[in-house]
């Protein structure tokens, strides 16, 4: 029985868009897939990546990374942003998987057990992970890639941005022939100057434009679609949903679709929320339920077994975000594993 809901795939989008940041950026393009490719799929998402040309990818956790090595098979570089965590050294080394070194303990404990191909995390400002510069060590055998990541990549006009680019430009002489990785997808969108020899996106493989905005040089990847499972007419006086979360002040039709706050529709998405139904975007009126939401479709003919965007190629996952409250990676991460995914490309 097909899903009342779904998450498709395009993975020719997903192309289109890895070699459109390659456009962009003029160095390899490092994927980032971690959190399961941001809930799209990090397998497929990945082999298709390496189709195109990638040959070095980004995971968060070591458990992402172990995934990855047995479907991609030895070639591929996988580094994994946590870095050698606990006693798991010997496990990465097992798997073939290059721990980016965040602090000092790490880096002992990865040249504790035999060490490797690894890479080492700088701390530019963002005081997040990583080695703040004075602190950085001396390189060392196995040290392949050095990087650091951007806290405001997302607003361009912020001085911070030029500042770490600065740090890490300073930071990177002390390695000379390894490889310096600084751009996440905002960026790539920055300047050349913040390209280094390899950029790291995420998002905007998946479709979000720079600055949380749709960009035309980048294709919608992933589509979240629900079926109507009952449309109705909501009399003037009467209320829709939870709470009374909606009251018809003019005579109204409602088509009730299959998706909710249990399949990653965030609650959060109503009052300023829409959806594609019936070739325009239309109102979620009311609250989000936990299986379904309810949509104004008056002076349509929308019917029952017809399916609402909630995002797409026609309500893009930014502006779907936005209306949530929200950015792009957690509307994306949110979508919840009730739904199935659909791969097509
Ligand atoms: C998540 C992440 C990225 C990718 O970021 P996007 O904004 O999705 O492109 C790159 N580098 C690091 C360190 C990250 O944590």
């Amino acid at each position: 029985m097909p899903s009342l809901a779904t998450l498709s795939v395009d993975l020719n989008a997903l192309a289109h868009n890895f070699h459109a940041l390659e456009a962009i950026a003029r160095v390899p393009v490092h994927p980032v897939v971690k959190a399961d490719a941001y809930g799209l799929g990090a397998i497929p998402v990945a082999r298709r990546l390496m189709a195109e040309g990638a040959r070095t990818f980004f995971v968060a956790r070591a458990s992402g990374g172990f995934a990855l090595r047995e479907a991609l098979g030895p070639e591929p570089v996988i580094h994994v942003l946590d870095g050698c965590v606990g006693d798991g050294a010997p496990a990465l080394i097992a798997a073939g998987l290059s721990p980016i070194l965040n602090h000092g303990d790490q880096l002992a404990a990865w040249r504790a057990a035999g060490g490797g191909a690894c890479g080492l995390q700088i701390d530019t400002g963002m005081n997040r992970l990583g080695f703040r510069p004075e602190e950085a060590p001396e390189p060392f055998p196995g040290l392949g890639l050095v990087m650091s990541h951007l806290a405001c990549a997302d607003t361009p006009d912020t001085p911070m941005n030029r500042q770490q680019r600065d740090a890490f430009a300073t930071a990177v002489q002390r390695y000379p022939g390894v490889v310096r990785s600084f751009a996440n997808s905002g960026g790539v969108f920055l300047g050349p100057d913040f390209g280094f020899d390899a950029v790291r996106p995420g998002i905007s493989l998946y479709g979000s434009g720079p600055e949380g905005r749709p960009d035309a040089r980048l294709k919608a990847v992933a589509t979240f679609m629900a079926e109507v499972l009952q449309v109705r007419d909501v009399p003037v006086g009467e209320s829709v949903g939870y709470s009374q979360g909606f009251r018809a002040e003019t005579p109204r039709r409602i088509a009730v679709c299959a998706a909710g706050y249990a399949d990653g529709v965030l609650r959060s998405t109503s009052p300023w929320g829409a959806v594609w139904l019936g070739g325009a975007l239309r109102s979620i009126v009311g609250r989000v339920s936990m299986d379904v939401i309810a949509v104004d479709v008056t002076g349509t003919d929308v019917a029952v077994g017809d399916r609402a965007e909630l995002f797409g190629a026609n309500r893009s996952l930014d502006e779907a975000a936005t209306a949530a409250g929200t950015i792009a990676y957690e509307l994306l991460t949110s979508v919840t594993p009730r739904v199935p995914r659909v791969y097509s490309g």
